[in-house]
């Protein structure tokens, strides 16, 4: 069986030229040829040896993902469908910033963390995705950009599936996409984001790259958290905020916390001051976002006026906080919602 060439660090790729008693810089010259130069086939490597390239040609693949769909948004949001090679979907989205374009990726295909507003954990979840199959939603988003010569700027690991839960794939992933002659992603432009895997968040703080963090929080006290998400049952919030600051006393960086506003459950001036009280002298800022509504589910998005107190609340008592604006609702570019609705498609 070959092996796709994607799953492989830089590491594991100089100890495979090593085992195969060739130079080690090969590694680093196959990375370029793979990332920066992006091409498909091992023929096009032209600084490597036709001996080398026919045994690359032996054990690997350099394989793509087939597009199952894609949609532009009014936005300039692209969200893509991609098909993997054992029929299963997963979504990827291309948003457009004004601080450049960032790619939100996905780790899992479903997700077991079972967040009652979340449309990724209906099913549960069916695999973890490969080191390669997360680089593909990358390099397949490039391509594209490639076309109108831009790049990826930012990818925030935001996408169906909790990464902490698939965590060594998603490190290995971090370093390929950091590497310097290749995509050349910046560590502080890329997120992490996590329900709150507290083992996982300690471990991330001590990793090579100093990745940022962001917590998907979601309610201010552990009594309405463990309401809407399974994991603070194992890993109530006074845990959580532990973590984080050891993060912030490792790496220095500020950590998000995601705050989703869901009309009547987690969006009152209480639940707002709750919050300034957690989260007073952290370094840190509030990403209040609004919910995407689901057709299974019966959250509903809050009103904007109240998504303006809970801002201004947090504002007035000197939190860091952002009140996001949607990005392609018109394709329902948010948490596996067009997953699903292919799922039941082809049903
Ligand atoms: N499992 C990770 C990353 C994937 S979810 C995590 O929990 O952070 C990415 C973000 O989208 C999380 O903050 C999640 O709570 C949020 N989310 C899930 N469903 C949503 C919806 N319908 N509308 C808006 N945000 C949603």
């Amino acid at each position: 069986m070959k092996e796709n060439i994607y799953n492989y660090t830089l590491d594991k790729l100089t100890q495979y030229f090593v085992m195969h008693n060739e130079k080690p810089f090969r590694a680093t010259q196959v990375f370029e040829w793979l990332y920066r130069y992006r091409v498909n086939d091992f023929k096009q490597m032209t600084n490597i040896p036709k001996k080398t390239i026919a045994s690359l040609e032996e054990n690997f693949d350099i394989l793509s993902l087939d597009i199952a769909q894609k949609q532009v948004s009014a936005d300039g949001t692209c969200k893509y469908l991609f098909r993997l090679a054992d029929g299963r979907l997963i979504e990827t989205v291309l948003m457009r910033h004004n601080y450049g374009n960032s790619v939100c990726i996905t780790s899992e295909v479903g997700c077991n963390m079972g967040c009652v507003f979340c449309a990724s954990g209906e099913l549960g979840k069916i695999r973890n995705l490969t080191v390669g199959e997360m680089i593909l939603q990358v390099l397949m988003v490039q391509k594209d950009l490639d076309h109108s010569f831009q790049r990826i700027s930012n990818i925030v690991v935001m996408g169906i599936g909790e990464p902490f839960d698939n965590y060594e794939a998603v490190m290995a992933f971090l370093k390929i996409v950091n590497y310097p002659k290749g995509l050349e992603i910046g560590a502080r432009h890329i997120t992490v984001s996590t329900c709150g895997i507290v083992p996982k968040i300690v471990e991330f703080a001590d990793f090579d790259l100093q990745v940022n963090l962001a917590i998907s929080l979601h309610a201010p006290s552990d009594n309405l958290r463990s309401e809407i998400m399974k994991i603070n049952k194992k890993y109530p919030i006074k845990e959580i905020i532990e973590a984080v600051r050891y993060y912030i006393a490792k790496t220095s960086r500020r950590v998000t916390f995601e705050y989703i506003l869901l009309k009547d459950i987690n969006d009152s001036k209480e639940c707002a001051l709750q919050l300034v009280d957690l989260l007073k002298g952290l370094n840190c800022y509030v990403n209040l976002i609004p919910y995407n509504e689901i057709t299974t589910k019966p959250y509903k998005q809050t009103t904007k006026e109240k998504a303006e107190a809970f801002f201004a609340i947090l504002k007035k008592h000197n939190l860091n906080a952002t009140l996001r604006m949607e990005h392609g609702a018109d394709i329902m570019a948010a948490c596996g919602q067009l997953r699903a609705q292919k799922m039941k498609e082809e049903k």
